[in-house]
C-alpha cells in the first residue's frame, strides 16, 4: 500500500455533510480526460455527457459541433483548449468533467486542471497507442498523484491492437495496467466488450447510438482468453492485497464485490490502472467507461486534504472535504460568459460557498460578495444557492479574482497551494487595424491578460508598439483569434518573435547630467547609479542609497520612473532589462533650475550608461525538450540538436525507445516539428517546456544588435 496518503475511512469518518447537498461526497467524482491530441478525448467526453442524460443530440467533432469545445476557433481547429468544467449525472452520482487540452503550448492549462480534479481517464488510440504527448500529461498526472484509468479508444479502426497498448502503458509509462475488459472483435468486427469482472459479454446496439446494449454469455471462442485474462487480473490484485490472496487460495475465485473493492483501493492508492476499451465514435464501450469512473475513481473523500498556508502566521494548514469546515476554494479558470460576463471556475475544497455570503481573497486582501453561483452543464447553466465541499462550479460577478487565487472564509483565512505559471517566451507586436479598433483592443488585451496568466501585454516605449507575449506561436495565434471573436477587435500583428531580455553581468557605476535650456528656462539634474546582476528570474530591484539631503523626496518618484522607463525600453536593443539591481547612489540638485522633467530624463540617461558599463548582455529563453526517438534515428537527432545550440542533459532507454532530454534555445526551434519528423521518418516526437533564460553567445548577440 502507498504511504503518506490518507485512507478512505479516516477522512470519511470526519466528513460532515450539509442537508442540502445534491449528492453525498462519496457520490461525487471530479474527473479529467487526458489524452494525446486526436486520441478521441472530445468525442469520448461528448458521448459521456450524452449518456449521462444532458445532451439531446450527439455532435461529431469533424462537423464542429461537439459540446465541450466551447470556443469557435477550437471547433475550427478541432482541438480543445479551455478547461471548462461540465456537470452530469450517472448512477445517482454527480460527475464533473474537467476538459483538459492536449497541445503542448497549453501545459499550464493541463496543470491547472490536474490541480482540481480527483481522478482522470487516459484516452489512448488503439492504433497509435501511447504517444509522447500522452506521456507528458501522464507524467504530470503522476506528479499530482492523480489516480487514473485507461480507455483504449478507436477499437473499430484498422490496426487496432488492445494488447499492444496495454504493454505500452506498462513499458513506456511505467504504470501497472490491469485490463478489466477484453475487446469483443476488433476493427470492423468490434461489437462490444467482454467484462472480466462479471464474466459476461456486452453487445452494443448500434441503432440506439449505443444507448442500449445486451448482456450475453461470453461466446465460446472467447471463453479461454477471457478466463486467462481474468486470472491475470486477479493475480495483479493479489500481489498488493492480502485479503484477495487469501480469499482466492480458499475459494478458488473472487466475488464481483471483492474484485471491485480491491481494484478501487489499488486505483485510489495510485498503484493500479484499470484498462477498458471501446469506440466512442461508434458508441461502444462508453457506458461501461462511465461505470468504471463511478466504481474505481476516487471521490473527494478518497484523496488527501488540500494543503495551504495561513497568510498571517505562515503556518501550514489542511482543508478537508467537510461542509461545516471553514470555506476554502481555488479559482482555476476565468471565462468570459455570454450571459454573465466574467465567471470564475472554482473547486470548493472545504466548507460551502453560499449565495449572499462574504468571502475573502488573500492575494488581493479584499472582501468579496458571492452573488451568483452557477453549475454548468454541457447544454445549460443552473443557478444554485450553495456549492458544497468537493464540488466544482462557477461564480459570477467576482471582481479582481484571477486564476490560482484562493477564496476563503473571512474568519479562517487560507492560501491554498497554487498553480505554477512559466514566463512567456514569445511575443509579437500588435496594433489596432482601424481607429475604431483602438479602444476595443485595449479592453481585449486587459481582459485576456487577466484571464490567462501566461499572456502578457506591455508597451514598448521606444517604438510605441504594444507587445503581446505568450507561450508559443499557437498560443499567440489563438489570443489574436479570441480578440476578433470575443471582443470584435481587428488587429494587425507582427511576426511572432522570441521574447529576449537584457541584463547586466558585472557591477558598475555611472552618472548622467541633464543641463538644457527649454523655453528660455534652464533645467538641471544629475543622477549617479550603481548596477549589479541579480539572480536569474528574480527581476529588477531599485534602491535609493542616499540621504534626502542629497536627493529630496520630491524627486524620488520621477527618478524611479525614469529608471523603470529605461528598463522597459532596453539599452542594447529593445528588450526589457531584467535581473538587475539599480542603486541610486548620488545626485546633484540646483535649487534654482532643477525640475521633475530634468530628473526623470537624467535618470533614464544614467540608467542606459550604467547598464552599458555593467557589461550588458542579451538573455534568451531556453526550452527543456524531451525527445522520444527510435534508436536508429538517435544519431541524427543528436547531430541536429548540436546544430541548434542544444545541450544534451540526459539519455535514457524507455521500452524500445530512446528518450533524449536537452536544453535548446527557443530561437533555434522554429520548424523543429518538421525536422524531427523527417529525421526519424515520422517516428520520433517531442515535447517542450520553458526552462530558464540564459545569456546568448556573442555571435547571436551581434546578429540581434544588427537586425535593424
Ligand atoms: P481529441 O483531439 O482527443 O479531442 O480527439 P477528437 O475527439 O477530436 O477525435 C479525433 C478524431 O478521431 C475525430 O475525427 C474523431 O471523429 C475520430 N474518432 C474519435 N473516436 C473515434 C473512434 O472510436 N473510432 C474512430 N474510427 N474514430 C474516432
Ligand atoms: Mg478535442
Amino acid at each position: 500500500m502507498s504511504s503518506g496518503k490518507k485512507s478512505n475511512k479516516s477522512t470519511s469518518a470526519q466528513a460532515r455533510e450539509a442537508a442540502g447537498r445534491e449528492v453525498a461526497l462519496s457520490r461525487l467524482r471530479n474527473i479529467g480526460i487526458i489524452a494525446h491530441i486526436d486520441a478521441g478525448k472530445t468525442t469520448t467526453t461528448e458521448r459521456m455527457l450524452f449518456y449521462a442524460g444532458r445532451l439531446h443530440q450527439m455532435g461529431e467533432v469533424h462537423e464542429g459541433s461537439a459540446t465541450m469545445d466551447w470556443m469557435p476557433q477550437e471547433k475550427e481547429r478541432g482541438i480543445t483548449i479551455t478547461s471548462a468544467a461540465t456537470t452530469c449525472y450517472w448512477r445517482d452520482h454527480m460527475v464533473n468533467v474537467i476538459d483538459t487540452p492536449g497541445h503542448v503550448d497549453f501545459t499550464v492549462e493541463v496543470e491547472r486542471s490536474l490541480r482540481v480534479l480527483d481522478g482522470a481517464v487516459g484516452v489512448f488510440c488503439a492504433v497509435g497507442g501511447v504517444q509522447p504527448q500522452s506521456e507528458t500529461v501522464w507524467l504530470q498526472a503522476e506528479r499530482y498523484h492523480v489516480p487514473r484509468l485507461v480507455y483504449v479508444n478507436k477499437m473499430d479502426r484498422m490496426g487496432a491492437d488492445f494488447g499492444t497498448v496495454v504493454t505500452e502503458i506498462r513499458e513506456r509509462l511505467g504504470s501497472n495496467p490491469v485490463p478489466i475488459q477484453l475487446p469483443w472483435g476488433s476493427e470492423e468486427t468490434f461489437q462490444g466488450v467482454i467484462d472480466l469482472i462479471e464474466m459476461q459479454a456486452i453487445r452494443v446496439d448500434e441503432e440506439s447510438l449505443g444507448a442500449t446494449f445486451e448482456v450475453v454469455e461470453i461466446p465460446e471462442d472467447m471463453r479461454e482468453a477471457a478466463e486467462l485474462a481474468r486470472a491475470e487480473m486477479i493475480e495483479l490484485l493479489a500481489e498488493r492485497d492480502e485479503t484477495v490472496l487469501e480469499a482466492f487460495l480458499e475459494e478458488g475465485d473472487l466475488t464481483t464485490e471483492m474484485i471491485k473493492a480491491s481494484l478501487r483501493a489499488g486505483v485510489v492508492a495510485n498503484e493500479l490502472v484499470p484498462v477498458l476499451c471501446g469506440t466512442s465514435l461508434k458508441n461502444k464501450g462508453v457506458q461501461q467507461l462511465l461505470n468504471a469512473v463511478i466504481d474505481f475513481l476516487p471521490s473527494p473523500l478518497d484523496v488527501p486534504p488540500m494543503e495551504g498556508v495561513d497568510p498571517k502566521s505562515g503556518e501550514h494548514v489542511l482543508r478537508e472535504a467537510d461542509d461545516y469546515g471553514p470555506a476554502g476554494a481555488l479559482a482555476f479558470k476565468l471565462m468570459a460568459d455570454p450571459y454573465l460576463g466574467q465567471i470564475v471556475f472554482v473547486r470548493v475544497y472545504s466548507g460551502q460557498l453560499k449565495k449572499g455570503q462574504n468571502v475573502f481573497c488573500p492575494r488581493t486582501g479584499k472582501r468579496l460578495r458571492l452573488t451568483n453561483l452557477i453549475r454548468l452543464h454541457a447544454d445549460s447553466r443552473e443557478e444554485v444557492d450553495v456549492l458544497h465541499s468537493g464540488e466544482i462550479g462557477a461564480v459570477g460577478g467576482l471582481k479582481g479574482v484571477t486564476t490560482g487565487d484562493t477564496i476563503c472564509a473571512e474568519n479562517a483565512k487560507v492560501e491554498l497551494a497554487g498553480i505554477r505559471f512559466p514566463e512567456p517566451v514569445m511575443s509579437m507586436a500588435i496594433e489596432p487595424k482601424t481607429r475604431a479598433d483602438k479602444e476595443r483592443l485595449e479592453i481585449a488585451l486587459v481582459a485576456l491578460a487577466a484571464e490567462d496568466p501566461t499572456c502578457m501585454v506591455r508597451l514598448d516605449a521606444e517604438t510605441g508598439q504594444t507587445v503581446l507575449s505568450g507561450m508559443g506561436e499557437l498560443h499567440l495565434e489563438i489570443l489574436k483569434d479570441r480578440m476578433l471573436r470575443e471582443y470584435k477587435c481587428q488587429a494587425n500583428t507582427g511576426k511572432p518573435m522570441v521574447a529576449y531580455h537584457e541584463t547586466v553581468t558585472a557591477p558598475a557605476q555611472a552618472g548622467s547630467e541633464f543641463d538644457r535650456e527649454i523655453g528660455g528656462q534652464r533645467q538641471y539634474a544629475k543622477v549617479i547609479l550603481a548596477a549589479k546582476p541579480r539572480e536569474r528570474g528574480s527581476g529588477n530591484e531599485i534602491i535609493f542609497d542616499l540621504s534626502t539631503k542629497v536627493l529630496p523626496a520630491q524627486y524620488r518618484d520621477v527618478v524611479k520612473e525614469g529608471i523603470e522607463n529605461g528598463a522597459m525600453t532596453g539599452v542594447l536593443s529593445q528588450f526589457p532589462v531584467t535581473d538587475t539591481e539599480i542603486r541610486i547612489v548620488g545626485a546633484e540638485v540646483d535649487p534654482e533650475c532643477s525640475t521633475e522633467v530634468a530628473f526623470r530624463t537624467a535618470a533614464t540617461m544614467a540608467f542606459r550608461d550604467v547598464v552599458l558599463a555593467a557589461k550588458a548582455e542579451i538573455l534568451e529563453p531556453i526550452m527543456a525538450l524531451d525527445i522520444i526517438t527510435p534508436p536508429e534515428s538517435m544519431g541524427d537527432v543528436l547531430g541536429d540538436l548540436n546544430g541548434r545550440r542544444g545541450k544534451v542533459k540526459d539519455m535514457v532507454a524507455r521500452g524500445i525507445q530512446q528518450v533524449v532530454r536537452a536544453a535548446v534555445p527557443l530561437a533555434e526551434l522554429f520548424g523543429y516539428a518538421t525536422a524531427v519528423r523527417s529525421l526519424s521518418k515520422g517516428r520520433a516526437s517531442y515535447t517542450m517546456e520553458p526552462e530558464q533564460f540564459d545569456i546568448v553567445p556573442e555571435k547571436v548577440k551581434e546578429k540581434l544588435l544588427n537586425r535593424w
